[in-house]
């Protein structure tokens, strides 16, 4: 984590110059966050997957929350919830703030919703003070970012942005459900999804989300800047041993492939630990046989890459597929390497990020700025816009969880930098080339 301190905060905890209304705010979002952690599929924990009747009522409450807010709610295709700001031409285009409302199995209640409402916040401030805007805002709730459900990365997103795979639509669930007939459930129009209509363009979008996180916590900060969302490659790597009895095959005749396997898990730790900016993780392991008294003659691992630096991680990937084939040959273990995910690192936006650092200093907090190892909406916003994120410091860095926790102070921190960033900043926002004319998004 690079720190950049470009102002002394005013008091030690940065807050003093908090205007009393974001707590307020705050405190509004927070009690907020309770209510929808109450719409879920199984009482008592949170869980929330795409197009379920716990998401329903989680998008009917916020719908309520967006109308208070003076905001003209409708759903999209899949069943996006948009809240957009009022006045003037329909089809203008908007700046989107907002983040994902369906959750992973007993995960928490901040891990999404918290974007969503803090977005609310800002953006009924700007509706309130009939502030002048160059263009219209869009809060949006995002049906699906975590993919519990269908096993897909983003759809909630890629639908919003125009850049849907109908194929998708076939995809089914642990209960043979298509995500055609669930999106139809849900009130969607799965039809919409492939159809191509007139892309309506989006300006740029801006994102609130948990850190999930301990970096911003061992800095002090109650919120952070993302630089970059980090690429990630994920890999499967066989080892092709010879099973053997555990009391006969001799050491020196052995092919163990779980010996080899061990080799490439060790392999991807030092040199993740070695490598600035790099994470390395062998998340599972499979063996065969799997007997305690048999000599290991398949192993399968997973490994999964990441680093905001694409050479970085592309560097690294090369090096662990060599180590896998040194420790193969060393072993006699003949060695399949699949490549099964590739994603480039995602940029935010300098313009955009450089807003939220001036508001970031504007209302007294230090200015930090760390990458994210976690994938978030933006990733697929960026395909169509400049995109910028701000991180809020989350207790013990713990998400997916249901012990997830934020603290009022770093909420009302996060309503007062994005509501300063609407009414100081977004006016100087400019586009560019490319922002503002994005091709393919697809408005249902
Ligand atoms: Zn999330």
């Amino acid at each position: 984590v690079e720190a950049e301190q470009t102002a002394d905060p005013p008091v030690a905890d940065g807050r003093a110059g908090l205007p009393p209304a974001a707590a307020t705010a705050a405190a509004r979002v927070l009690r907020r966050c309770d209510e929808v952690a109450g719409c879920t599929e199984s009482p008592g924990r949170v869980c929330r997957r795409y197009g379920t009747a716990a998401l329903t009522a989680a998008m009917d409450l916020i719908a309520g929350w967006m109308r208070d807010a003076g905001l003209e709610t409708r759903r999209d295709a899949i069943g996006n919830l948009i809240g957009r700001s009022p006045g003037g031409n329909p089809d203008a285009p908007a700046f989107a703030l907002g983040s994902h409302l369906d959750s992973v199995p007993d995960g928490g209640r901040y891990d999404g919703a918290l974007g969503v409402l803090v977005a609310i916040e800002a953006v009924a401030g700007m509706t309130a003070g009939g502030a002048a805007l160059p263009f219209r805002l869009e809060v949006v709730a995002f049906a699906d970012e975590e993919g519990a459900r269908f096993h897909t990365t983003y759809l909630g997103s890629r639908a919003y942005a125009g850049r849907f795979d109908p194929a998708l639509l076939d995809r089914t669930d642990a209960d043979g459900a298509s995500l055609a007939s669930a999106c139809a459930d849900f009130g969607g129009h799965p039809d919409r999804l492939v159809a191509s209509c007139s892309p309506l363009p989006v300006l740029g979008y801006l994102e609130v989300h948990i850190e999930q996180g301990p970096a911003l916590e061992a800095l002090g900060a109650p919120l952070g800047i993302v630089t970059a969302i980090a690429g990630q490659t994920r890999a499967a790597v066989g080892f092709r041993g010879e099973a053997g009895h555990a009391g006969t095959v001799a050491m020196a005749l052995r092919r163990d492939a779980l010996a080899a396997a061990a080799e490439a898990v060790l392999s991807a730790e030092r040199l993740a630990q070695e490598t600035p900016a790099l994470l390395a993780t062998v998340g599972r392991i499979d063996v065969l046989p799997g007997a305690s008294n048999v000599v290991p003659g398949a192993a399968r691992i997973t490994l999964d890459v990441r680093s905001p630096n694409d050479a970085v991680r592309k560097d690294a990937v090369r090096s662990l597929r060599g180590a896998c084939v040194d420790a193969g040959e060393r072993r006699n273990v003949g060695v399949d390497w699949e490549v099964v995910q590739d994603d480039p690192a995602t940029a935010m936006d300098a313009g955009l990020s450089g807003g939220l650092a001036a508001s970031l200093a504007a209302v007294g907090l230090p200015v930090h700025r760390l990458p994210s190892g976690a994938g978030h909406d933006a990733v697929v916003m960026a395909e169509i816009c400049p995109v910028a994120m701000l991180f809020v410091r989350c207790a013990g860095g713990i998400s997916h969880h249901p012990d997830e926790a934020v603290a009022a102070g770093d909420v009302a921190a996060a309503v007062a930098v994005v509501s300063d960033f609407l009414r100081s900043r977004i006016g100087s926002f400019n586009p560019g080339v490319d922002g503002g004319n994005a091709p393919g998004r697809v408005e249902p």
